[in-house]
């Protein structure tokens, strides 16, 4: 297994913002302890377009917008697209991409909430592969939907927590299929969840599983905790290994800094076996 992973990406931020560098940071100097880190390469604005309209391509580029969660930094098109481009290096060597910022809140004309490109959707559209998408951060991957509703490569499984940022991810329609969830949620209910999603899906065939890696379910995380233990992540790796198909991962949320890493080792170590 490798992770994706290069400074660059800690080199900017904003006071008090909780999608610090630290948190990178710090799961990068666990995981590098454990895994093989390869570098990533920006994608190019063509790839981009694949997923984004030229306008939003141009707004994130020229820094001409405002988003309160969202702020315009120094070169956040450069970081925003070397993200992207972990996504895709992620998919290459079916590994496990820590970049930031993260993607699943940018949709196709928009930003928002830490993201500015959709990472994973970038990376799915590039490969042309009919492709299942798991997203298991605390927050819907609204931008996610945004891309791929209707797409009929793609099939989108969110599990989320209800009434908090973006609002959305109430019910499933076509090929987006939505599992709103509660704050005391915990490992059993959430574990039931997902299995039963799977299990919606299973008929179907896929070529590859896309994985939007939140870590803001974890029972201590200050945005959108659903309860989660760490070995809860454990567990989502090995249901997710279960389906034996190509695998690639992208780190989304999970905003507790000391404990960012091990959950991720967990979830990783889940998944391989
Ligand atoms: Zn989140």
């Amino acid at each position: 297994m490798n992770i994706i992973f290069d400074r660059e990406c800690l080199n900017y931020k904003e006071r008090g913002h909780p999608e610090s560098p630290e948190r990178v940071k710090a799961a990068y100097d666990f995981l590098k302890q454990h895994f093989t880190i390869l570098a990533p390469e920006p994608v190019t604005e063509e790839d981009l377009r694949l997923v984004h309209s030229a306008r939003h391509i141009d707004k994130v580029k020229t820094g001409n917008f405002f988003d309160f969660d969202s702020p315009t930094y120094e070169n956040i098109f450069h970081y925003a697209s070397l993200s992207a481009g972990a996504a895709v290096k992620a998919r290459e060597v079916q590994g496990f991409s820590i970049m930031r910022p993260p993607g699943h809140h940018s949709g196709k004309n928009y930003l928002g909430g830490f993201c500015y490109f959709n990472n994973l959707a970038v990376a799915v559209k590039k490969s042309g592969l009919k492709t299942l998408i798991v997203d298991f951060d605390a927050h819907h991957g609204n931008g996610t939907e945004d891309i791929f509703l209707g797409d009929p490569q793609v099939v989108y499984i969110s599990l989320h927590r209800s009434g908090i940022f973006p609002g959305t991810g109430h019910g499933s329609r076509q090929n987006i299929f939505n599992f709103p969830l509660t704050r005391n949620t915990g490992d059993e209910k959430y574990l039931e969840t997902l299995t039963s999603a799977l299990q919606g899906v299973g008929d179907m065939e896929f070529e590859q599983l896309a994985v939007s890696a939140g870590f803001d379910g974890y029972s201590r995380d200050p945005l959108a905790s659903l309860s989660l233990s760490t070995e809860v992540y454990g567990e989502i790796g090995r249901i997710l290994g279960g389906l034996n198909l190509p695998t690639f991962s992208v780190l989304e949320g999970g905003y507790v800094v000391s404990d960012l890493g091990p959950n991720i080792l967990s979830y990783l170590n889940g998944l391989k076996k």
